[in-house]
């Protein structure tokens, strides 16, 4: 049984903070602008409430933090009553709440000075896996202390990942977050395509289940060609790219505007004039490191 403050029991902290209670913790929490239902639920299992950050530190083996921006963390973290200013630095700070890999990385810095030791580990999935405890939960901090706080996330997710050093977990949930949320604007022009075609919807889902657009290149494609350093043709760049303008104006023909598809056509039109327009469209991945200086 550890002692565990928890800071920001909204939409996934409350959920996650009965999970450290369901586990047999010991949980107190600070949150000035919870409700009394959430307050409720809380203190009828056993936590405590606390109305300040110095009271809430006293005693405590771990901190954890599920705030919404990255200015909340840096409040809690290095405000005047933050963390950073308390008596106890023989706590583990972990912050769970999704911000910019750097603010991870200069809140942990600062915590430092104080001795006190933070790890970023935001999550991934719904508020029902916060509900269920099975949320994905990347970290990033010590590797050789990461045991001592595996054992705590392992009550809130059911896929505990250790990503590398400080802000790691914040980089990795940014970068997933990232293909899913531009994706997901891919994925729904697709389908109003589909529909405005007059295709049925259930098979241009299964059809397409099959082939890279549903399958994805990172599953796909990227592993049977550039993955494996093979970028001879295949399907080359000048035909792909023919295909993207042919959807283009297609789309255009049925009144929906594919800003996805729009957004890249200039990156594939550079390639015009590189050896990669007769390469295989994978070699993609090639020439846009390579346009970012990297390789
Ligand atoms: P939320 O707004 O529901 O909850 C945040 C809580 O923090 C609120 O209760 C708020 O009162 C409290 N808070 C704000 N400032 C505070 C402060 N200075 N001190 C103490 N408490 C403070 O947000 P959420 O949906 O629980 O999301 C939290 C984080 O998790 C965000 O970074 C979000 O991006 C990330 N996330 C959310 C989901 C989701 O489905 N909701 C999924 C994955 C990750």
């Amino acid at each position: 049984m550890k002692n565990i403050g928890f800071i920001g029991v909204g939409t996934m902290g409350l959920p996650m903070a009965l999970n450290l209670l369901k586990n047999g913790h010991a949980l107190s929490f600070y949150d000035p602008f919870s409700d009394k239902k959430t307050i409720e639920a809380l203190t009828e299992v056993g936590a405590k409430q606390e109305s300040n950050i110095p009271d809430l530190c006293k005693s405590q083996d771990f901190l954890i933090s599920m705030l919404p921006i990255g200015k909340n963390v840096k409040d809690v973290a290095l405000g005047e009553d933050g963390i950073i200013n308390q008596d106890n630095t023989d706590l583990i700070y972990i912050d769970m709440s999704t911000i910019l890999p750097a603010d991870s990385i200069e809140v942990s810095k600062q915590l430092q000075t104080k001795n006190i030791q933070m790890f970023d580990a935001p999550v991934a999935r719904l508020v029902n896996n916060a509900i269920d405890g099975t949320l994905l939960i990347m970290v990033g901090g010590s590797l050789q202390d990461f045991p001592k706080v595996e054992e705590i996330l392992n009550c809130m997710g059911s896929d505990v990942v250790y990503c590398g050093a400080i802000g790691s977990g914040s980089k990795m949930k940014i970068i997933n977050n990232y293909m899913a949320i531009v994706s997901n604007i891919l994925t729904a022009e697709t389908l109003s395509l589909v529909e405005k075609s007059g295709i049925d919807q259930k098979l241009a889902i299964e059809l397409m289940s099959t082939t890279a657009a549903g399958k994805g290149h990172m599953n796909f494609s990227y592993p049977k060609k550039v993955l494996i350093d093979d970028i001879g043709p295949g399907f080359k760049n000048v035909l792909a790219l023919k295909d993207l303008r042919l959807a283009i104006e297609h789309g255009e023909s049925e009144g929906i505007e594919l800003t996805s598809g729009k957004s890249v056509v200039n990156v594939y039109e550079k390639a015009m004039d590189t050896k990669y327009k007769d390469l295989d469209w994978t070699a993609m991945f090639n020439f846009v490191k390579e346009s970012n200086n990297l390789d």
